[in-house]
C-alpha cells in the first residue's frame, strides 16, 4: 500500500463535517467518495466558471473516458515516474472451475487477484494523456499549433489517505497547448495569472510557487529538482485544512517530451514543445467550502454571483 502523510487533525476534522452534511459520501475506502448534490452543484459551477475563462483561448473541446489504452500510458513513460500512483485493470480470463473458485474467493473476501488478467486499458492518470496521442495520430502541426480542452475527466491516482483533498479518483479539467515552444510558454503564462484571478474573485487568496510532481524514487528526487531548476511546473495554492496551503491547479511546461514520446510534428518542421494545466475541480470546492463554509446560503454574495449559484 501506498504510504501517505498522516493527516492533519484539521483534515481529518474536515472530512468529517464533509460525510455528517452529506456533501461526500464514504465509500468504505479512503480518497474514493460519492458526492452529495451539493458538492456537485458547486463543483460544476466552478467548471463552467473555467469554461468562461477558457473561451478566449478558442480551444477544441474534446472528450475521452476515463480509461487510457495501456499502450499510451507505456509510451508517454508514466510508469518510469510515477510506478505507485497507477492504476491498472485486470480482467477475468478463465474456464467455469476458475470462474467458480473465483467466486468462492470473493464471497470470502479473500485475494481474488490470481484469478486475473491484464488487460488493454488502465485508469487515466491525468486528462491530458489521452490528448498527445490523439493529435499525433492527425499528422504534422499547423502552423499556429493546436489548443485542446479535455473537459473535466476522473483522473485516477493511487493514494489513498484521510485527507479529504487527497482524493484517488477527482475531476481534472484540463487545457493543453500544442506547438512551437515560445508560443506553449506565453500560453502556460497567462493562464497562470488568469488562475489567479479566478480564484482570488471567488475569495480563496491563491499563492502560485515552482513546484515539482511526485516523482518515484532516488531518481525520481533527482527529476523533482531538475523540474523545479527549469521552473516547468507552477502550481496554485489555497488554504483547505492543511498545515500549508494545498495545491488546486498546476501548469506544466513538457517541453519536447510528449512530442517526442507520440511522435508529434510540425508542418514547418521546427520543434513541438507541449503544456498542459490542470484545475483540481473537487480541491476548488473543498477550498470554497473551506473558506466560506459548508452551507453555500451563507457564503459571501459576490462569490455565489460569481459561480451562478443561489
Ligand atoms: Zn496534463
Amino acid at each position: 500500500m501506498t504510504p501517505t502523510t498522516a493527516p492533519t487533525p484539521r483534515q481529518t476534522a474536515l472530512l468529517a463535517q464533509l460525510l455528517a452534511t452529506g456533501l461526500l459520501i464514504d465509500s468504505g475506502v479512503p480518497g474514493v467518495y460519492g458526492r452529495g448534490a451539493a458538492f456537485e452543484e458547486i463543483r460544476l459551477a466552478v467548471d463552467r466558471l473555467i469554461d468562461s475563462v477558457a473561451a478566449g483561448d478558442d480551444a477544441e473541446a474534446l472528450r475521452f473516458p476515463p480509461v487510457l489504452p495501456r499502450r499510451h500510458l507505456e509510451t508517454s513513460g508514466y510508469l518510469a515516474s510515477f510506478p505507485h500512483l497507477a492504476g491498472t485493470i485486470f480482467a477475468f480470463e478463465g474456464d467455469e472451475q476458475d470462474a467458480a473458485a473465483q467466486a468462492r474467493d470473493a464471497d470470502a473476501h479473500a485475494r481474488w487477484d490470481r484469478h486475473q488478467q491484464m488487460t488493454d486499458v488502465v485508469l487515466t492518470p491525468a486528462a491530458c494523456y489521452p490528448v498527445y496521442p490523439a493529435i499525433a495520430a492527425r499528422g504534422p502541426l499547423p502552423p499556429h499549433g493546436v489548443c485542446i480542452d479535455a473537459g473535466g475527466a476522473y483522473v485516477f491516482r493511487c493514494e489513498p489517505s484521510q485527507d479529504p483533498a487527497r482524493m484517488q479518483m477527482f475531476h481534472q479539467r484540463e487545457i493543453v497547448r500544442l506547438g512551437e515552444p515560445e508560443t506553449v510558454a506565453a500560453w502556460r503564462n497567462v493562464w497562470r495569472e488568469r488562475c489567479m484571478t479566478l480564484l482570488d474573485d471567488l475569495g480563496l487568496e491563491p499563492a502560485t510557487d515552482v513546484a515539482s510532481d511526485p516523482f518515484f524514487g532516488r531518481q525520481g528526487r533527482m527529476l523533482a529538482t531538475s523540474q523545479r531548476q527549469q521552473a516547468l511546473k507552477f502550481e496554485v495554492s489555497v488554504a483547505i485544512a492543511g498545515d500549508e496551503p494545498t495545491a488546486v491547479a498546476s501548469f506544466n511546461y513538457h517541453r519536447d517530451h510528449f512530442a517526442e514520446r507520440f511522435g508529434i510534428l510540425a508542418q514547418t518542421g521546427g520543434a513541438v514543445h507541449t503544456a498542459c494545466l490542470g484545475f483540481g475541480l473537487e480541491r476548488i470546492t473543498l477550498g470554497l467550502l473551506a473558506a466560506h463554509g459548508l452551507d453555500r446560503g451563507a457564503w459571501p454574495p459576490g462569490v455565489r454571483l460569481r459561480l451562478g449559484l443561489s
